[in-house]
């Protein structure tokens, strides 16, 4: 049975290509990476043993981090950024300028895995990241990088601005 997990597994597409590589990232960039990096090692994901970690940045620089948090009712499991952008709301925050995420399979934690936000992270992101937000998206090993606008991301997400008439 394929089980769910927080974020899809993707491999390395043509869409990687475009973006910088891991040593033209800024340092503030590697260093979020990172955090979401060392996030994933304390994921609790006994039932998909897909780890993922994320990073948000606020607006004001500070840093929140969180891995996913599975549980045996499958349905109920948490997804990292999910997880992320809660400690932050509940912070104070409502802007985030960037979304780091790692993931990798605890069986292979070092190949190539891009984990990208699900689809419902993506929801939840464009609620507290404009277009311009920088999502960042590594491989464990750090050979694959994603770096886009979150409108690349998620185009046309709807938002809180539409509920404003946007
Ligand atoms: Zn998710």
């Amino acid at each position: 049975m394929r089980r769910r997990r927080c974020s899809i597994h993707s491999t390395p597409s043509s869409d990687t290509r475009r973006v910088p590589q891991p040593s033209e990232l800024s340092d503030d960039e590697k260093a979020l990476i990172a955090a979401a990096r060392a996030a994933a090692d304390n994921a609790y994901a006994p039932y998909s043993n897909f780890h993922v970690g994320a990073a948000v940045r606020a607006e004001d620089g500070r840093i929140f981090t969180a891995a996913n948090v599975e549980n045996a009712s499958y349905g109920l499991s948490l997804c990292a950024e999910a997880n992320a952008i809660a400690a932050a709301a509940v912070a104070g925050v409502r802007t985030l300028t960037h979304v780091a995420v790692v993931g990798y399979p605890a069986a292979a934690p070092d190949g190539p895995t891009l984990a990208t936000p699900c689809g419902r992270c993506r929801q939840m992101i464009a609620e507290f990241a404009g277009g311009d937000a920088i999502v960042l998206v590594q491989s464990r090993d750090g050979t694959q990088t994603l770096r886009a606008p979150f409108r690349e991301i998620l185009p046309h997400a709807f938002g809180p601005d539409r509920l404003a008439g946007g």
